[in-house]
């Protein structure tokens, strides 16, 4: 399996493809791409890899992970999949990027909507879901428990951890969501990020200031 990291947008938000090297198979996590050159970096890999993209996976609906859900849809044809509790976050999308002053496409409708322990299937991977709240109401983390990878969104970051002044975000609640539910995996797992760079669940807990 094979991790490609685009960093995009205004808010330098990480858009990962996770794919499998032999079935070409792949998922793309928070396409949101906003400026044209971005979205040709994006295409431009899947082509040259010759990924063929299963599905669109959204962590959560805050605007510097679904504003280029519009353009996804268009160019991969595929399912966005996302959990439902960050719906209303969709539904309001165009207020939200009213607040940070970003303009773009208002986003479609979610094509499914996933849930804790639903596994997402592709190539010879099952991801499988975790409901993360806190940061906001429907975030999910994707687990990769044979290659010990997870994609965690805005939940945890190297060092730091998600903002909670947002739309229903809950300190209490994502903490939780981190210590009970995150770090259940090993220490050995490699986490990825929403912003900044990758890291691991040992490290985390060793030099994390938001986690001892
Ligand atoms: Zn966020």
């Amino acid at each position: 399996m094979k991790v490609e990291t685009i960093p995009v947008n205004p808010f330098e938000m990480n858009c990962y493809i996770y794919y499998d090297e032999k079935s070409k198979e792949g998922v793309i996590i928070d396409p949101a791409a906003y400026l044209d050159s971005e979205k040709e970096t994006i295409s431009n890999f899947i082509t040259g890899e010759n990924i063929k993209i299963k599905y669109i996976l959204n962590t959560h609906g805050h605007i510097d992970h679904i504003l280029g859900n519009h353009w996804a849809k268009e160019t991969f044809n595929t399912p966005i999949l996302m959990h439902k509790d960050d719906l209303p976050l969709i539904e309001h999308a165009l207020e939200q990027g009213q607040m940070f002053g970003v303009l773009f496409p208002d986003p479609p409708a979610p094509d499914k909507f996933v849930e804790e322990s639903d596994t997402i299937d592709f190539g010879s991977t099952s991801l499988k879901i975790i409901h993360a709240p806190g940061h906001s109401p429907g975030g999910l983390c994707f687990v990769d428990e044979k290659e010990k990878i997870i994609f965690v969104g805005d939940n945890v970051f190297k060092e730091s951890i998600g903002r909670t002044d947002l739309w229903e975000g809950d300190m209490d609640v994502l903490l939780d969501s981190i210590n009970n539910k995150i770090f259940s995996y090993g220490d050995d797992y490699v986490l990825y990020p929403g912003h900044y760079d990758s890291t691991t669940i040992g490290e985390e807990k060793k030099n994390n200031p938001f986690l001892q």
